[in-house]
């Protein structure tokens, strides 16, 4: 990770704090050495935080030369509260600081509900979430809302959210005031699971984040940068049939309509309820036929144009794919790969690198928590008004 360059006290304590989520603890050293501040700054800072009862202190043997040293990880005393529409289904966690779920509530959900039956249901889950959050006997400090085709301050109405974001914002504060609420799209949400919760986001380079579940997503994620520095990309809803099958944006042909995890169950017999249900089990490539495989290398193809088309528009050259794909084994994967070749300027040459990461079936709302806790991490701990970017 390059070296940040904090330059308040909110933002040094913010750096501090996301160090502490994205590596799950860190020795004193370490701290200093991921900020621009020197050992006795980063000391000062730290015991505040422990002060005011965000981080706590242990001995722990060190990876380096010496006894036990002192190790900082974030307090489990603070909860964050995580909203996610995602899947056909709403789901609502109790979290963790350090991006952990402790408990979740679900409920089914029209695919696209309408504004009324969203606040009913969410106000139902969310009572829930914060009479357990009262009897644990946690203090919630941050709340995470992420919604497809949401696109942020400037969101412009679209098929898929076509919601009055006004009354959005109202209907939040009404629930959750005091605690402070950031919105974002649901890919930018999975794009802090794979970075906080998984901890994979091992890369240390820039890459595009391919999401294929219920919609297809993607984000280009910069490695160094924060979760609002991530823009969204609608890539689901790239036409890669003109007149093919109706997606449910209204237009036909969408990546989406042959991708997502409702049109590839058409293949294999299930609906999207059973697939969540059985988790990433519901894939296995041994229990299917050669002409189930075909189809999913097919439509596995058709996802390659779509990230290749994608890359043509950025010049970026890793992709990290989480979704169903990655379920498959290498032959399917090549499929992927395949697509991206015929779409690309120059091809698939060698300096582009496909990444396959397990998805995680069903793990709602782990994206959304994990969100709020990044939010938290990002504002420093501090309860004065949000930046902008997470207010929005
Ligand atoms: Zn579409």
């Amino acid at each position: 990770m390059a070296k940040a360059e904090p330059q308040s006290r909110r933002q040094t304590r913010g750096a501090i704090l996301e160090l502490l989520l994205r590596r799950k603890g860190a020795f004193r050293p370490e701290l200093s050495a991921s900020t621009a501040l020197t050992d006795v700054s980063v000391w000062r800072i730290v015991s505040e935080l422990r002060q005011e009862g965000w981080v706590v202190e242990s001995r722990k043997r060190a990876p380096y030369v010496g006894g036990p040293s002192s190790f900082f990880t974030l307090s489990n005393d603070h909860a964050v509260l995580g909203v996610e529409l995602s899947n056909g289904r709403l789901s609502v966690g109790l979290g963790g600081l350090d991006a952990s779920v402790l408990q979740s509530w679900r409920c089914a959900i029209p695919a696209e509900p309408d504004q009324g039956v969203f606040e009913s249901r969410c106000r139902e889950l969310l009572g829930e979430a914060l009479a357990q959050r009262g009897r644990r006997g946690l203090r919630a400090v941050q709340a995470a809302v992420a919604l497809p085709g949401y696109g942020g301050p400037a969101h412009r109405r679209n098929a898929i959210f076509p919601w009055d974001l006004e009354r959005l914002h109202a209907f939040l504060r009404q629930c959750l005031n005091p605690v402070p609420v950031a919105l974002t799209n649901s890919v930018i949400a999975q794009a802090a699971y794979d970075r906080y919760a998984i901890g994979a986001d091992a890369l240390g380079r820039d890459h595009l984040f391919v999401f294929v579940g219920h919609g297809v997503a993607a984000a280009i994620v910069s490695a160094a940068g924060a979760l609002d520095a991530f823009a969204p990309v609608e890539m689901g809803h790239a036409v890669v049939q003109r007149g093919g099958a109706r997606c449910r944006c209204g237009h036909h042909g969408c990546l989406e309509a042959y991708t997502s995890l409702q049109a590839v169950g058409e293949i294999v017999g299930l609906d999207e309820a059973s697939m969540l249900a059985r988790g990433d089990a519901w894939l296995e490539p041994g229990a299917l036929g050669p002409r189930e495989l075909a189809q999913l290398r097919d439509r596995l193809v058709l996802l390659g144009l779509g990230i290749g088309n994608a890359l043509n528009l950025h010049g970026l050259r890793d992709v990290v794919i989480s979704g169903w794909p990655s379920l498959l084994g290498p032959e399917e994967t090549a499929a992927v790969a395949h697509g991206v070749d015929e779409s690309l300027l120059g091809g698939l040459l060698d300096d582009v690198t496909l990444h396959f990461r397990k998805p995680g079936t069903g793990s709602d709302p782990g994206a959304s928590v994990a969100f709020a806790a990044w939010a938290f991490a990002r504002r420093g701990g501090v309860d004065s008004p949000e930046p902008a970017a997470l207010a929005a």
